[in-house]
């Protein structure tokens, strides 16, 4: 499948529901408007929860802020429904930042809990509010009117809700494609490596999170004004579960997806609702909501990432060209050869009772490799995430390239030129290779919000491609750009985290135990690597256990044992050094 095809996909779909409202009666023009509206929210929910993780059961009371704020600007107030887009759009994305700011920073479960609670407390304000009409709601809300066309019918509405949810899919589907979407897209497995690339991922979260919130203002402003009547019921928690479950339906990655869950959940809901009475006369309020729910589990078994990931599968790959050359990003100004760019000073690191790096003091000199050294636990993993920002020390100081970076967080470290690997592998598996190794352009690209959903910025974006690729081949691993991450050998793994760390133009370059797994050939071909990275006047920390390796390849060692700095020196010293075979290599030497 090319991009012509997808392209031709996309216009049929859109024709079929440019013709659906000629063919089908005005009761289905409804209940399409009802999909396409409840599609606004399960695409915003898609983005949040599929693509970044953040599992929201609050949306119900975004799309409820919008629709209130636009009945009270025209029912209430007799200004026109465009006013009452702005408003709404402005209080919700409003709401949203705030609430954003406040809970973005919990983890997991809690996150999830306080979106809960939220969910209710403003679905309880809409009917407790005096001037928001309590449980009455809100009635003869006006109809949208482009110029003097008032769009009153289900047909006329029909146009503008599908456009909209088109347009949303369109410039959706582009953001998931630039480089702000691919630190979305890199937010689910953890905050560690998202920051290590020099991305804020709280920032990422929020515009996420505002993201999902405007979809849902849309939804909400669109359902006002096409029911001319509200009331609390369609934004309270069990409408926000509800929302939830289109989205995991659809498959929870997957935009499209959410369009589909939008209208599976809705129609299922309504043929229940049609055939329940039939079978069991009497309580079918009741009923309605257990048949749903088991409906749910059958789902859940079947397919449980979703339906359009689990046909996607079946569809043939898209075909993707190899970037083409472009013009390079631009290259931070290098240290002088021999400068001192490391400077750890009795850092001391501990958990609990333990010391894990126990007053370490050592230097790196720009353009050498130093490898440190030391027993499993000796604290190595513990010494390199210090310096990198993803752990703090408890005491000492650290300063990279003239400056102290000892409190810094990790985003900012990285942004200053220190780029780095890690001892258990991350690397995002759905990712393709390409797309991981362009994670590592963040920091010297640009394209925000806008230019990445409208396309605007592609000559920075051919220059990344471009980029991601000369580093792969780089490191050996050009041969297959779009291979998921996921689908390599754990060896090359850990070479792809070394190219993904290359495409940051780093100053430092921090591996962590970059051999472990790989053959002897791949051994070889990484030290080979590693010497041309030295070449160009790279400056190289890193930690390894292969003897041979390290000793035939650094400058300089340093040995931690226990938490403490042993010895330091040039490999044939410290080959020599009795208390580094004491302690360490034992009978290697
Ligand atoms: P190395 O990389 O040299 O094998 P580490 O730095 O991973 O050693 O670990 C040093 C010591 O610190 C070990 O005893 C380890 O169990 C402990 N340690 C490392 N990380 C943590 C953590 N997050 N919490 C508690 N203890 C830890
Ligand atoms: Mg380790």
């Amino acid at each position: 499948m090319t991009r012509l095809h997808v392209q031709l996909a996309a216009v049929a779909a859109l024709m079929c529901l440019a013709l659906a409202p000629l063919v089908l009666s005005p009761f289905s023009v409804t209940l399409m408007n009802y999909i396409g509206i409840y599609s606004l929210v399960a695409i915003g929910l898609a983005l949040l929860t599929g693509v970044g993780g953040i599992v929201s059961f609050g949306q119900a009371a975004f799309v409820g802020i919008a629709a209130y704020a636009t009945a009270w600007v025209s029912a209430l107030n007799g200004q026109s429904p465009w006013l009452g887009l702005l408003f709404g759009v402005a209080l919700t994305c409003g709401v949203a930042a705030v609430l954003g700011v406040v809970t973005l920073r919990l983890q997991g479960h809690f996150l999830s809990l306080s979106t809960v609670a939220w969910g209710l407390a403003i679905g309880f304000l809409f009917g407790n509010v005096e001037g928001l009409g309590r449980f009455n709601g809100i009635s003869s809300i006006p109809p949208i009117s482009l110029g003097s066309l008032a769009l009153v019918s289900s047909a006329q509405i029909y146009y503008l809700i599908w456009g909209i949810v088109a347009l949303v899919l369109f410039l959706g589907y582009n953001l998931l494609d630039s480089r702000l979407g691919r630190a979305m897209r890199a937010l689910r497995g953890g905050n560690t490596l998202v920051e290590s690339l020099g991305i804020n991922a709280f920032r990422i979260k929020l515009v996420t999170f505002v993201i999902a919130a405007f979809l849902a203002s849309l939804s909400g402003w669109l359902y006002a004004h096409m029911s001319r009547f509200i009331s609390p019921g369609p934004f309270d928690a069990s409408m926000g579960i509800e929302y939830l479950m289109m989205t995991m339906v659809g498959g929870a990655g997957s935009l499209l997806g959410g369009v589909v869950g939008a209208a599976i959940v809705t129609l299922l809901k309504n043929s229940v609702q049609d055939y329940l009475p039939l079978i069991a006369k009497g309580a079918s309020g009741q009923l309605e909501i257990v048949a749903f729910s088991a409906l749910f589990i059958l789902f859940l078994q079947w397919a449980r990432q979703g339906i359009v990931p689990s046909i996607a599968r079946y569809l043939p790959k898209t075909r993707r060209e190899r970037p083409q050359p472009a013009p390079p990003l631009p290259r931070r100004p290098q240290p002088a050869p021999g400068e001192l760019l490391l400077k750890v000073d009795g850092a001391e690191r501990r958990f609990g009772g333990l010391v894990a790096v126990n007053n370490v003091s050592f230097e790196v000199r720009s353009g050498e490799i130093l490898a440190v050294i030391g027993p499993n636990g000796a604290g190595k993993s513990t010494m390199f995430n210090c310096l990198t920002g993803a752990l703090r020390v408890n005491k000492g100081e650290i300063v990279f390239a003239g400056r102290r970076i000892t409190r810094d967080p990790q985003s900012r470290i990285a942004k200053a030129g220190v780029a780095r690997t890690f001892q258990h592998v991350k690397l995002r598996p759905r990712m393709n290779l390409l797309e991981n190794v362009m994670l590592g352009t963040y920091s010297r690209t640009r394209t925000g919000l806008f230019a990445g959903a409208f396309r605007l910025n592609q000559r920075e974006e051919a220059s990344a491609r471009h980029e991601a690729l000369m580093q792969l081949e780089r490191v050996g691993l050009g041969d297959k750009p779009f291979e998921l991450a996921g689908n390599l050998p754990l060896g090359n793994q850990r070479i792809l985290e070394i190219a993904r760390a290359l495409a940051a133009d780093p100053a430092l370059l921090v591996l962590d135990e970059p051999a472990a797994g790989l053959r002897r050939q791949e051994k070889l071909r990484l030290a080979e690597l590693l010497r041309a990275l030295r070449a160009d006047h790279l400056t190289i920390l890193v930690v390894e256990h292969d003897m041979e390796f390290v000793m035939s390849l650094v400058d300089r060692i340093v040995v931690l044992d226990f938490g403490s700095k042993l010895c330091e020196g040039v490999p044939s010293a410290i080959r020599s050094d009795e208390r580094v075979q004491e302690a360490y290599l034992g009978g290697v030497a």
